[in-house]
């Protein structure tokens, strides 16, 4: 009889389909049986039901604390003097709510290829990494860290507002994880004619161990921190996935206590290889 079934062995997956093979008479003589190694579609699956269980748990935190007080307000069990202070936590949760589910918009939608058709424009990446630093510089005046771009014109093939989405992440991040009184350097340049950008902060670093799963959907080394700050642990999904829609790839050095260094490696602009 023909049977099929999924196989696991040494850590791979395979897809076993068997069917039987008769002769002239109509007596099995053999089987054939294919084997696919499906380990890949495998591992994306079990990505996607995480981010989905994922997304579910963080939409509902808000939501909950949203409807909760909303209750405690219709019943009139609030005093009138408290009335603004929760209105202002319904406020909050709801702007967390709004960034979070654009975020997912934008995952889903590099997921889905949606933006190949937007990067072949010439992008100046000091020019936008110095309007990086401008949109910046009032949040990271409230903590009076000081954001300073230098270096070289370099110049990409790439979506213009992806690779300023791109900076934006990763500065915000770079202040948001500054201490007090703390820099970021922006550092623009080519290396053997290759462009790359990086973004330095003095602030609290990140764990070794930690650092392979920083561009993991929903990973936050410091969960109560991150959302303090208004973080949706999906900046850096987000980075990671534009760099390599413009065919690139990024390190993270990091000290404890000390800062960290992120630097975005860039292909050359087209017709300059
Ligand atoms: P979030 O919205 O939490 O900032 P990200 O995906 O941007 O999410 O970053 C994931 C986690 O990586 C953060 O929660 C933080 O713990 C860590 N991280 C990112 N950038 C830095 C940095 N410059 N310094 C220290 N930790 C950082």
């Amino acid at each position: 009889r023909r049977g099929e079934d999924i196989l696991s062995l040494n850590g791979r997956y395979y897809d076993m389909t068997a069917n039987p093979v008769y002769d002239e008479d109509g007596t099995p003589c053999g089987a054939v049986i294919l084997a696919v190694d499906i380990t890949e579609k495998e591992k994306r699956e079990k990505l996607r039901r995480e981010f989905t269980a994922n997304v579910s748990h963080e939409l509902k935190t808000p939501l909950t604390s949203i409807s909760g007080i909303s209750d405690m307000l219709m019943n009139g069990i609030v005093a009138p003097e408290d009335i603004k202070g929760f209105a202002g936590d319904i406020n909050k949760e709801s702007a967390r709510l709004i960034t979070l589910v654009n975020d997912i918009i934008k995952l889903s939608e590099l997921d889905e290829g949606a933006y190949s058709t937007e990067t072949d424009e010439k992008v100046d990446l000091l020019k936008t990494a110095a309007v990086v630093k401008e949109r910046l510089e009032a949040i990271a005046a409230k903590k009076n860290v000081k954001i300073a771009v230098t270096g070289e014109d370099a110049e990409i093939t790439g979506g213009e507002s992806l690779v300023f989405e791109m900076l934006y992440n990763l500065c915000d991040n770079a202040v948001k994880y500054n201490k007090e009184n703390g820099n970021v350097t922006v550092s623009v340049g080519t290396s053997e004619g290759a462009p790359f950008v990086t973004v330095k902060d003095t602030g609290i670093g990140i764990p070794e161990d930690a650092i392979p799963h920083l561009f993991e959907r929903f990973y936050r080394v410091d969960k109560a921190r991150s959302r303090s700050t208004g973080g949706t642990g999906l900046g850096l999904a987000i980075v990671e996935r534009i760099i390599t829609l413009h065919g690139g790839f990024i390190t993270v050095e990091s000290e404890l206590g000390h800062g960290s260094t992120f630097t975005v490696h860039l292909p050359l602009a087209d017709g300059e290889e």
